[in-house]
């Protein structure tokens, strides 16, 4: 991720036409876009409510995880051998891609607020270009 300008449009001459581009790292929301009229690739941006389910879905697992790994912990306890160490990496997985999912919503959401305060900025012509 951050590779390429976060743009719905072409940022380089504003054209709306793009072929889709597949993304080679794991985690995205969609394909990138390359430009039909000058060739320039760029993301489109993640959508809120996207980028919330991936945050809502982060939290779901870390906490799943963590719930998951205290039962266990509570079970073996109070009968020990009931579990081995095969039984933790179910919880682990799923703490690591709960918080994939968390901060890949959470820099999403960021990007979008930095779009738009850059925006802002070049509309009321504070930035020089
Ligand atoms: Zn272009």
């Amino acid at each position: 991720m951050g590779e390429y300008p976060i743009a719905s449009h072409c940022p380089q001459c504003g054209s709306a036409s793009y072929t889709r581009v597949r993304v080679k790292q794991g985690l995205a929301f969609t394909d990138d876009r390359k430009c039909k009229d000058c060739g320039t690739r760029y993301t489109p941006p993640t959508p809120t409510w996207a980028a919330v389910i991936f945050i809502v879905l982060g939290c779901f697992l870390m906490g799943g995880s963590v719930v998951g790994t205290v039962a266990m912990v509570r079970a073996e306890l109070r009968v020990p051998g009931l579990f081995s160490y095969v039984h933790g990496i179910p919880p682990a997985v799923a703490l690591m891609t709960g918080l994939a999912c968390f901060i890949y919503g959470i820099r999403s959401l960021k990007k979008r607020e930095e779009k738009c305060v850059g925006a802002m900025l070049k509309q009321s012509g504070k930035v020089p270009r």
